[in-house]
């Protein structure tokens, strides 16, 4: 197979699936350069908090359940009265992690008004996984935590904690695999309906609405470079038109890393007022990253149901968590309350296993029962230790009084990477608030026409794949970046993940960049030279 066949047939697979056979090449580079690996949106740092405090309720969990039975390696159960006292008691205030959990007991109850007992028998025994999950979309004082944690980072002080309902997931990505299943399986989306996505967009969003499965149409609205990656306003007007059932939405955007600006918001609320029956889903894990954000969950709350993952912000991608939100009031349930009869019987079939009042089921407790396929509802929901980690990452943020410098620290990592990358390629940075620089897109082209003129950008665009660059750079450099056509970016346009790697590394990939367009430039002057 000659170099291009492969390179063509190698555009067919997704972004994630080539860049995972680059490694390979990138490892054993022809210039025996460090290795660097910027494809991948796994973070390099960790929350120490919420990690250090996990291991404390174990401890307490295991002497609190000898308690009421004990032999050997065998002991009981926890025990209700009480236990914040005797818990307390074991707290050591000289160190940081029994502070931080001191201050979370106590911002619980005095700004929550949860039982002081209640929270400590359901952390205590959640990290010691003895139930399980009970209720089962999400442990009751823990879905206040995370509403409050949600409420605090993404809706920009409107109030819905009370009104929000969650269910935590095995990271973001089950909450998108169970949002797609339980749409179908309720008819909220049929095979040949069109969808909406802000590209270019997380590749799933494009490749599981194709699926056979599914089958959905999918209606692109484009940001573009010019634009600095921000959806133009008018792009949301098709939003109008009611063929499109559901909005599916990156915010900030992944790969363009850009947030939806308070135009956009209010463009948004504005269409959600007229359609009523617009569906809006919403995958804000990035949020934190950008400043003031505002997730569109918070200006239309009826129409959006909202997806958050805690894995890139606290670096916690082993532990999958995350969740879905949603209004009590939505859109959701109004339309499955409105299907046709016929296609009600059949829900009241397979709900009606579940719950005596099948009609009555929200949504929300849908996803829930459809995650483990209706019949194995009454063991469902996400296991009990990583509620409990996830409302620890919560309470990190919660406790703070003036400001959360570990969000603060997040957003300058990944904030001067994007610096070194963009100074040492010459590209204009774009510093405005709704740019979460978590990842960055380079155009190619563009760069090779500035430093050698638009010549050398013709002779690429004309001789190669455009895969070509990306594998050259890998195999010769040892540098593995990811395509962005996969997201629905154009050709040429690269994704560098600012979360994974050293800062110096930034450097040295816009260096040997840099070192690679020369060779092309190079070959581009000896072919022009043969035909002279
Ligand atoms: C990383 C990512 C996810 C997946 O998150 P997990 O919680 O690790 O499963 C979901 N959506 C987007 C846009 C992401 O970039």
């Amino acid at each position: 197979m000659n170099t291009n066949q492969y390179e063509k047939n190698l555009e067919q697979l997704g972004a994630f699936e080539i860049a995972s056979k680059m490694l390979k090449l990138a490892k054993n580079n022809e210039n025996n350069n460090s290795y660097l690996n910027a494809g991948r949106g796994n973070p390099n740092w960790i929350n120490t908090q919420a990690r250090l405090a996990f291991p404390r309720f174990m401890e307490f969990g295991v002497k609190e359940s000898e308690s009421t039975m004990h032999e050997d390696n065998l002991a009981g159960y926890t025990t209700l009265e009480g236990i914040a006292g005797r818990f307390d008691a074991t707290l050591d205030l000289s160190k940081t992690e029994d502070v931080f959990i001191k201050e979370s007991l106590d911002y619980a109850v005095n700004t929550l008004g949860i039982d002081r007992d209640a929270l400590v028998k359901e952390f205590t025994d959640a990290i010691i996984g003895n139930n399980y999950p009970v209720p089962s979309r999400c442990l009751v004082n823990t879905e206040k935590i995370i509403n409050a944690y949600l409420q605090d980072t993404l809706y920009n002080g409107v109030p819905l904690a009370d009104s929000t309902q969650v269910f935590p997931t095995e990271g973001g990505t089950a909450a998108i695999c169970y949002i797609f299943n339980s749409l179908k399986k309720n008819n909220l989306i049929k095979e040949g309906d069109k969808i909406a996505i802000n590209t270019p967009i997380f590749t799933p969003y494009i490749q599981i609405p194709k699926l056979t499965t599914y089958e959905m149409v999918e209606v692109n609205l484009v940001a573009s470079e010019e634009n600095n990656w921000e959806v133009p306003v008018d792009a949301l007007d098709v939003l109008e038109d009611e063929s499109i059932k559901a909005f599916f939405l990156v915010n900030p955007s992944n790969p363009g890393s850009r947030a939806l600006d308070s135009r956009l918001l209010k463009r948004i609320k504005k269409i959600c007022e007229k359609r009523k029956d617009l569906i809006i889903i919403t995958d804000d894990v990035y949020g934190t990253f950008s400043e003031d954000f505002q997730t569109v969950y918070s200006v239309a709350p009826y129409n959006t149901l909202l997806v958050y993952s805690y894995s890139k912000l606290y670096g916690c991608t082993g532990w999958r968590l995350g969740c879905i939100a949603m209004n009590k009031k939505n859109v959701f349930d109004d339309l499955i309350a409105h299907l046709p009869e016929e296609k009600l019987k059949l829900l009241d079939e397979d709900y009606g296993i579940v719950t005596l009042e099948p009609r009555t089921l929200p949504f929300i407790d849908r996803l829930t029962a459809d995650s483990r396929s209706i019949g194995l509802y009454h063991t469902s929901g996400l296991s009990t230790p990583q509620q409990a980690m996830i409302a620890l990452f919560s309470l990190t943020h919660l406790v703070c009084n003036d400001g959360d410098k570990y969000i603060e620290s997040t957003k300058k990592i990944v904030a001067k990477r994007y610096h070194l990358l963009f100074e040492e390629l010459g590209i204009k940075e774009d510093n405005t608030r709704e740019n979460a620089k978590y990842y960055s897109l380079i155009d190619i082209y563009t760069i090779a026409a500035r430093l050698y003129g638009k010549d050398l950008e013709i002779y690429m665009r004309k001789n190669f794949e455009e895969i070509d660059f990306l594998l050259n750079l890998a195999k010769e450099e040892g540098v593995v970046i990811m395509e962005g056509v996969g997201f629905a970016a154009p050709a040429g346009v690269l994704r560098v993940s600012h979360a994974n790697l050293t800062d110096d590394a930034y450097i040295k990939i816009a260096k040997r960049i840099k070192v690679l367009l020369k060779e092309y430039n190079d070959k581009m002057k000896s072919s022009l030279e043969l035909r002279d």
